[in-house]
């Protein structure tokens, strides 16, 4: 079962939706409108902390994360 979670840019106040298998959730969370890129933390389906980052160092993250992904 996945749940369906609202999170609204800090930076141009546009929501998007999260598609998530668990109700909390740590990881990147890319703005559909402005693009802007943040690191957000939910509990419970509620966005607690988004704390802006950049592309760069998600892929970084995730490359360290996953040494054998292939980046875009
Ligand atoms: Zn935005």
């Amino acid at each position: 079962m996945s749940t369906t979670t609202r999170v609204e840019c800090p930076n141009c106040e546009s929501v998007g939706t999260l598609i998530l298998v668990n109700p909390d959730y740590d990881g990147p969370y890319a703005c559909w409108k402005c693009h802007n890129v943040y690191n957000i933390v939910i509990r419970a389906g509620q966005v607690t902390s988004a704390v802006p980052t950049t592309r760069e160092e998600v892929d970084r993250k995730r490359t360290l994360d996953k040494p054998s992904a292939l980046s875009e």
